[in-house]
């Protein structure tokens, strides 16, 4: 008789985002008159850039003549895809090259599948609050999962702390949903105590387009050490719009090698390789030619245009919370802002209370983790428009609480 993989049965069932549309959807039924705007869902709204839009066309014509069509591309991506992702690294400041990056339909499904290359006793050590993927990956493989705190203590920045026992380190940084960032010395103290502990550190860097402050790096491999205990995870989701266009890229370095039982060193991109050339067939050659034209300078220079606008739109709702001394996190080297509840309420009981008083909806932190309980998360995705008219209603809520 068939077994299922019950680990499945541990996952958490209430999927956040689907909780959010319920509660939205019973709302808007209720109360037919009423505008509902959304700063909730971290997508973006903005349409993909010129350069990007031009690309794609042309990818399409090659694929319209029997002399540039493609059929099947390198499982790790082609290598002008590639060789543009180096390049983007080396303008931010760090190293890298060409076989060391693998290209994806986007950093969730590596996020998600890296778990593969890794045994099933390994203590998983994820921050609490957290994107949920990582937790629900190592969930459905059923390792053990240990929590680090991330507060307001710890300015949502956990740092290793003595007896700290992890094989496996998820940092997101700057992070979702906190909006948070490390800064260069913090995350060398991390890739300090991988390399002492034979760690692995899983570095997504899905916002670094967003930072604006030196203090923080883009890249973990802007840290010294980091090549021998680290994988970074980015996308162009978040960077050029592509949350439907889909196209990511995974960076291993070839240092990067753990000792197998038999006492060989094994190398993590060679694993990673014969993953992705297992399992993989490739991102569409159509999206790869745009993502090749979107990371060149010019294409990186459209896409800081709309960053920009999402920026200013962050800084418009941080706004609100800056007039009135309430504390929030992230708003500048990030799309998000991360503040605690008026009046120590319960995340989902303010979720409710925005949604009927001023038809704002946002996330309830309590969807990320225990440590999200009592605070709530805003996107600055949103059109100018609907951001401003959102601040006007959360500046009016808030002078009545
Ligand atoms: C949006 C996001 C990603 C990007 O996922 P894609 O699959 O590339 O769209 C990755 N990590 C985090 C934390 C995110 O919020």
């Amino acid at each position: 008789m068939l077994q299922l993989n019950e680990n499945f049965l541990n996952l958490n069932q209430n999927y956040l985002f689907s909780e959010i549309a319920k509660r939205i959807a019973e709302y808007t039924k209720a109360n037919p008159d009423k505008t509902v705007i959304r700063l909730g869902i971290g997508d973006v709204t903005k349409p993909l850039t010129n350069k990007t839009i031009e690309a794609l066309k042309e990818g399409v014509s090659h694929m319209s003549s029997a002399d540039t069509f493609r059929g099947y591309g390198p499982e790790q991506g082609y290598e002008f895809l590639r060789n543009a992702v180096v390049d983007y690294y080396h303008r931010n400041g760090a190293s890298i090259e060409a076989d060391e990056v693998f290209i994806s339909d986007g950093a969730k499904s590596d996020t998600g599948n890296i778990t593969d290359l890794f045994g099933p006793d390994n203590d998983v050590l994820i921050p609490d609050p957290v994107y949920p993927v990582y937790m629900d990956s190592n969930t459905m493989s059923g390792r053990n999962i240990t929590f680090i705190d991330s507060n307001k203590d710890n300015n949502f920045t956990p740092m290793p702390y003595d007896g700290l026992k992890a094989d496996i380190i998820y940092i997101c940084s700057p992070n979702n949903p906190t909006g948070a960032s490390y800064t260069r010395s913090q995350l060398k103290e991390w890739v300090d105590f991988a390399i002492v502990n034979k760690s692995i550190i899983l570095f997504d860097a899905a916002y670094e387009c967003f930072i604006e402050e030196d203090i923080y790096p883009h890249s973990i491999f802007e840290i010294e050490g980091a090549r021998q205990c680290a994988i970074e995870f980015c996308s162009l989701s978040k960077t050029a719009g592509f949350t439907g266009t889909r196209c990511g890229y995974t960076i291993i370095p070839k240092e990067l090698e753990f000792k197998a039982g038999n006492g060989e060193n094994v190398s993590v991109n060679a694993m990673w390789n014969r993953r992705q050339s297992t399992k993989f067939n490739g991102v569409p050659y159509i999206v790869q030619y745009a993502a090749a034209a979107t990371l060149s300078e010019e294409g990186i220079a459209e896409c800081k245009e709309n960053i920009n606008y999402y920026k200013e739109n962050a800084k418009l709702i941080a706004g609100c919370f800056d007039e009135r001394n309430i504390k929030y996190f992230g708003g500048i080297n990030s799309p998000y802002i991360w503040f605690e509840c008026p009046n120590n309420m319960y995340s989902w009981d303010f979720f409710d209370y925005m949604l009927n008083e001023i038809q704002v909806v946002g996330t309830p932190g309590a969807g990320f983790g225990k440590n999200g309980d009592n605070f709530f998360r805003l996107t600055a995705f949103g059109s100018r428009e609907n951001t401003i008219e959102a601040v006007r209603r959360i500046n009016g809520m808030l002078d009545k609480m």
